[in-house]
């Protein structure tokens, strides 16, 4: 069936998929839901967004995204809470960015209502595929790239804009022992790092495999001058406590604005936590290793929310981190995830 608004095409699909699914034993996010939402930029405008079933794309060969790498994502969350209500947690946050990054990729912005109609539009579309089970959520990929073709290094003419849903079960990543890198960086000043940009992560792999050739799980990056100060990690953001005082390092040229990291930030402190924004040397993490004061490390991003580091590499040697009764991580986590699905009161005013 097809509807038609001036702002927005809807083409249901005719075979839902959603019978086959398991949603006591969801993965994450390799199972999407029966449509996505589709936009196209040709002639110097965005043409009206469409509501499809989820599907291949048809590209040119020569779309310059293939060669020249002008690719850009978000990644967001959709939950459920007990009585079937459905929240997004911070949503303009993931617009904001998303605009960020296009314009460091040189592509056009997408206007608030194309990507906030079309999301609630496809949400409200597929809300059965809304998991209810303790720690899933739907995983939202907005996403966009160069489908304008030519071979001539330079910036596309056409872009599409394109939404994909996965329900997907906890983002459990187990033990997390993480490297320190120092011989490869994640980003440069004046370079891409703060964006989400697609090539950020395809930079990420190769030294990624060699860590985890090693035996650990993640790396830790540092910064791409000295390599004395710590970054980020894969997709999140890194905090550190010592003593009693959580430190996260600044946002900059070369990290990621996580949304994650700014509410931890915000909950620590009505927590009463004692927080730092400041650089963070790994010499002052061994040191406090060494010394019994760190108490813990933790990544903070929309996937995983809080995810617990147990030890740490740098240069050969493993620091561990043994589990804490009364972690930060722990408390956060809680505190942000009761926000998210509904379960507490929400004083900073981010469910939508
Ligand atoms: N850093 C990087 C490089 C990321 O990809 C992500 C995930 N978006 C984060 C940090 C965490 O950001 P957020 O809390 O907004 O998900």
């Amino acid at each position: 069936m097809e509807t038609a608004s001036k702002d927005l095409i809807i083409e249901k699909t005719a075979n839902s998929k959603i019978a086959q699914v398991d949603f006591d034993n969801l993965p994450f996010g390799k199972v999407y839901s029966d449509h996505m939402l589709v936009c196209e930029y040709k002639n110097g405008a965005w043409q009206t967004p469409k509501i499809q079933p989820f599907g291949p794309l048809s590209l040119d060969p020569t779309a310059k995204v293939f060669h020249y790498g002008q690719s850009i994502f978000e990644g967001m969350k959709a939950y459920k809470d007990e009585n079937g209500k459905v929240f997004l947690f911070r949503p303009e946050e993931n617009y904001k960015r998303f605009n960020i990054s296009s314009e460091r990729l040189a592509m056009p912005a997408v206007p608030e209502e194309v990507f906030m109609n079309g999301l609630n539009e496809l949400l409200k579309l597929d809300s059965d595929w809304i998991p209810t089970t303790p720690g899933s959520s739907m995983y939202i990929r907005p996403f966009g790239f160069a489908s304008g073709s030519g071979l001539h290094a330079s910036p596309a003419d056409e872009y599409t804009f394109a939404i994909v849903l996965a329900p997907s079960g906890s983002y459990f990543a187990g033990k997390v022992k993480v490297k320190i890198e120092e011989r490869y960086s994640r980003s440069a000043n004046g370079g891409v790092g703060f964006a989400k940009a697609g090539g950020n992560y395809a930079g990420q792999f190769y030294p990624t495999q060699l860590a985890v050739d090693e035996g650990y799980q993640q790396v830790i990056w540092t910064d791409d001058t000295s390599h004395e100060y710590i970054e980020e990690a894969g997709a999140m953001n890194v905090f550190v406590r010592i003593n009693d005082t959580l430190l996260t390092c600044p946002t900059s040229d070369r990290i990621l604005d996580g949304i994650t990291r700014k509410s931890i930030l915000d909950i620590a402190k009505a927590e009463g936590i004692a927080t730092e924004v400041r650089k963070i040397s790994v010499k002052e993490i061994i040191e406090a290793a060494e010394n019994g004061s760190l108490k813990e490390m933790f990544g903070a991003g929309t996937a995983a929310v809080v995810s617990p580091i147990n030890a740490f590499g740098f240069r050969g040697t493993d620091y561990d981190l043994p589990e804490l009764n009364d972690s930060y991580a722990n408390r956060l986590k809680k505190r942000m995830t009761d926000i998210q699905y509904n379960k507490s009161e929400d004083p900073f005013g981010w469910r939508v």
